[in-house]
């Protein structure tokens, strides 16, 4: 949690001196100095000086060990909103990539959260600033959630819509972008201004099946310890973890708020070496304790879309309880803690690597760009974009990214228009399935066509989910009209 009275920039700058080894700072004390003087006199809601603000932005991401460019770009990211400096000015100062930076941000402009219209443009802005620089979004997420620990200070109408904006908007592309500790931290800051007595129930719900039982987990992870010892299989660390609260309030609305049925209410995590450590690791929690079936997810051999990477697991504890475990290497963990920003993260020798093509981002953004603007429905966007997603494989191996109670029809419509219109059953899981079964995380599909077939069968928009399924059959229907006058003189086939 942040402490703000404690920030400075001498504290900022020895955060990042111990990562950064031996890259020369001066120009983020030269961006502090700058923003410093340039917001003199304004203050916060709180009362406190402006410089705060921006301050504490920098240190969340410094947190992340950030490199110096993006933290630079972070202490100046509200001079050409809120003062007399420009952007030109900055550039001056600090060169055309921090200018470009804030010039994103800028553009992304103030807090705008009024009715759908709003929404869908402030959401469209944001992916046009993800596919010219998606480290802007990097920058963005840290001011916002320091703007979200701060929402006590506001009148209780702006700071709602504040977290509500923050929930469905950034929490969402933080997801996509693997961030997942950020878009947790997102979710958990807002849930409570959106959602007040629901976060209560939560809550206490959750303290309640936790307290007490801390040494339960306890003997679970030493039990853990000793089975992987005996295995001589090394670990780096074991941990046991509370279920973060808003993903567990949408575990619940899923399972009908019967709360037995949420397992991973504790996950415990296991990190180990290498890659081969982790499927041993998953050998020997089975072989002690009972798999619980169709809950063993290996991302590791076909990584989520947004990369993440990660072996999990649901068993049976002695009393019939069920615990999750997530197995990973130190690489794998840092990835999904940081997603896209692992790009610009420093390791522990103090270099930045690039781990991951960033690409896939940017061709996400690009789709979402052309989406938003042919849709005008926000619950469209809803279900195509915000919604959870599910992974599904092609027989090939390929993933696609569908939206949660997706059918084989979607799939199809995803894949190729004439595989849609043309397709009459579905192999799942090499087992011949309706073409309405609702498709589940992993599943393989193999989509059956007939060459010769016309067209696709209007009631599937009765239960299709995607909109470009449904688009394309209203399409194919509305083509075909004929006049029925028409109809009736034409010879029968
Ligand atoms: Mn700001």
């Amino acid at each position: 949690m942040i402490n703000e009275s404690t920030q400075s920039i001498q504290s900022l700058l020895k955060q990042m001196e111990s990562y950064t080894k031996n890259t020369d700072l001066e120009i983020v004390r030269l961006a502090y100095d700058f923003a410093d003087e340039a917001h003199k006199g304004q203050t916060r809601k709180s009362g406190e000086p402006y410089i705060t603000h921006p301050l504490a932005a920098a240190h969340i991401l410094a947190d992340m060990r950030i490199d110096p460019i993006i933290i630079t770009a972070t202490l100046l990211h509200d001079v050409p909103e809120d003062t007399a400096i420009t952007l030109e000015e900055i550039e001056e100062n600090f060169g055309q990539e921090i200018r470009r930076l804030v010039e994103g941000i800028t553009k992304l402009g103030k807090l705008k959260y009024r009715g759908v219209e709003r929404y869908i443009e402030n959401l469209r802005k944001m992916f046009v600033a993800m596919a010219e620089d998606i480290r802007v979004m990097i920058i963005k997420f840290a001011d916002r959630i320091h703007n979200l620990t701060t929402l006590g200070a506001l009148p209780p109408q702006k700071a709602y819509r504040i977290a509500l904006e923050s929930l469905e908007i950034y929490a969402p592309i933080a997801g996509r972008l693997g961030m997942d500790e950020l878009k947790g931290e997102l979710e958990d800051l807002s849930f409570q201004y959106v959602y007040p007595k629901e976060y209560q129930r939560i809550k206490q719900l959750r303290d309640n099946r936790i307290l007490g039982r801390e040494q339960y987990y306890q003997q679970i992870v030493d039990t853990t310890k000793k089975e992987l010892e005996d295995a001589h299989i090394p670990v780096t660390s074991i941990t046991g973890r509370n279920k973060r609260l808003y993903s567990f309030y949408q575990k619940l609305l899923k399972k009908d708020n019967e709360v037995h049925r949420v397992y991973d209410l504790m996950a415990i995590r296991i990190i180990v070496p290498t890659i081969g450590d982790c499927y041993a690791t998953l050998g020997i929690l089975h072989n002690y304790w009972k798999p619980m079936k169709g809950r063993i997810k290996d991302y590791i051999s076909q990584q989520k879309p947004n990369g993440y990477r990660s072996l999990h697991t649901t068993v049976f504890g002695k009393d019939g309880d069920a615990i999750e475990f997530q197995i990973r290497t130190t690489e794998m963990d840092e990835e999904a803690h940081f997603g896209i920003a692992a790009h610009w993260h420093y390791d522990e020798k103090g270099v930045s690597i690039p781990r991951r093509e960033v690409e896939w981002a940017k061709e996400l953004a690009e789709i979402q760009k052309d989406i938003l603007t042919k849709l005008s429905d926000l619950e469209e966007i809803k279900i195509d974009f915000l919604q959870t997603r599910i992974f599904v494989f092609t027989p090939k191996g390929d993933v696609i990214d569908l939206p949660e109670g997706a059918t084989p029809v979607d799939f199809a419509y995803h894949i190729h228009t004439d595989i849609g219109n043309k397709c009459t059953g579905a192999i799942i899981n090499d087992k011949m399935q309706s073409l309405d079964t609702e498709l589940k995380n992993g599943d393989i599909v193999d989509i059956t066509i007939d060459k010769n077939r016309k067209g696709p069968n209007p009631d599937w928009v009765h239960f299709v989910k995607t909109h470009t399924a449904k688009a394309r059959i209203k399409t194919y229907q509305n083509k075909r009209k004929m006049p029925t006058w028409l109809k009736s003189v034409l010879p029968k086939k």
